[in-house]
């Protein structure tokens, strides 16, 4: 039996009549960018979320690229993100000019080390932080929100992971997306509400960064060829939007899937007497964790590349996200960072492992999968 990390078409089979009708309608209408389908969705979507406002953009890195300058954070200005993302999370920051203050993170949840945030806020002059709700958990927002009254500080919310997730704010449970003054979201196909191809969001409250961010998406111009600033080509396809439109019903059906299967990992874990550590799933009474990723981590870089090509022979698909952490990447070298800087994040790279996730994953697959782990541990 193999079993894939993820897998794409087991949701289409079952959604392809629906699909194919829109892109049909689509197609017949021959209004194939923005246009009343994207309008549809955007609206859609922020009502999903609870905003005001959604922009659809061609993909999540254009969409942050896009919220960094929407904001105002030009060349020299000081942003801190976590060193432990994936890639876009700090390019965005670089496209604009500014410069990346990394930090380390938290080593339960992977996301940014609050602490080492606010060290660095008493000591620089910072412009923004961009946190990122990694894997799909949400960041603990409640402090990050004091520490951006306390320092005046922009936050743009790194959404790509975690639509559908949720955290409580003075006793108000909200989602991720619709707790800062700008977010983002990538529907990248492998993403918990995913495209089929290349597509992304920018979502606000503020009706002045919505309408900046709408011109940006279009070359900076409200009236073609009339342009106002200098922004980029990136709009969000019909097609995609209309398939999107569709899949979002489906995303609170798929999400509680997701939380599923993270409980029967956990409860296989148990009953086979693995001794990793594994993202626990716990009742708190709103949704903070949606399970985008399923993360384990292991004692060390030997067991868990043992573990990785065990499970590669067997067919079981694993990831390792990520195998180098933003700051010891060769294009920020200019930025000083160097290997020991950020130990927790190092060490994660090091000996986690994404196990397969995705909705449509059957209880005998992730048995299957425990079972190899439990078999390679004892190798
Ligand atoms: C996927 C992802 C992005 C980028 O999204 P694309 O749509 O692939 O451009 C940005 N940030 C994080 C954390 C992501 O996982």
């Amino acid at each position: 039996m193999g079993v894939p990390l993820f897998d794409l078409t087991r949701q289409y089979n079952s959604l392809r009549e629906e699909i194919l009708k829109e892109i049909d309608s689509v197609l017949s209408d021959g209004h194939v960018i923005l246009g009343p389908k994207v309008e549809e969705f955007e609206n859609e979507l922020a009502k999903y979320l609870g905003t005001n406002y959604a922009v659809g953009v061609a993909n999540g890195s254009d969409a942050l690229y896009l919220a960094v300058q929407a904001l105002g954070i030009e060349k020299g200005d000081k942003v801190i993100t976590t060193t432990y993302s994936f890639f876009a999370t700090a390019s965005c920051i670089t496209r604009n000019g500014a410069i990346p203050v990394f930090v380390d993170i938290d080593p339960e949840t992977y996301n940014l080390d609050l602490n080492a945030v606010e060290k660095i806020l008493k000591t620089e002059k910072i412009s923004a932080i961009i946190p990122v709700h990694l894997f799909g958990q949400s960041v603990d927002f409640n402090n990050l929100l004091l520490l951006k009254e306390k320092f005046n500080v922009k936050i743009i919310e790194d959404c790509a992971q975690s639509i559908g997730s949720e955290s409580k704010i003075a006793e108000k449970v909200l989602k991720t997306g619709n707790l800062a003054e700008i977010s983002t979201i990538s529907f990248f196909p492998t993403k918990n509400l995913g495209a089929y191809g290349d597509a992304g969001a920018v979502i606000t409250n503020d009706e002045v960064l919505y309408k900046k961010v709408k011109i940006l998406r279009q070359h900076g111009a409200s009236t073609k060829y009339y342009h106002e600033t200098v922004g980029i080509n990136s709009r969000l396809d019909a097609v995609h939007a209309a398939i999107l439109k569709i899949k979002l019903k489906y995303l609170d059906f798929w999400i509680e899937r997701r939380i599923e299967i993270a409980k029967t990992y956990q409860r296989f874990f148990e009953k086979f007497g693995i001794n990793i550590q594994y993202p626990k799933v716990e009742e708190k009474g709103y949704r903070y964790h949606v399970f985008h990723q399923y993360v384990v981590q292991f004692d060390d870089e030997k067991t868990r590349d043992k573990v990785e090509s065990h499970l590669k022979e067997k067919g079981i698909g694993t990831a390792i996200y990520y195998p180098k952490s933003l700051h010891l990447q060769k294009c920020f070298e200019e930025y000083g960072y160097k290997e020991g800087d950020f130990p927790i994040a190092e060490k994660a790279s090091k000996t986690t492992l994404a196990l397969p996730i995705f909705p449509e994953l059957r209880d005998d697959e992730i048995e299957y999968v425990c079972r190899e782990i439990k078999n390679a541990l004892e190798l």
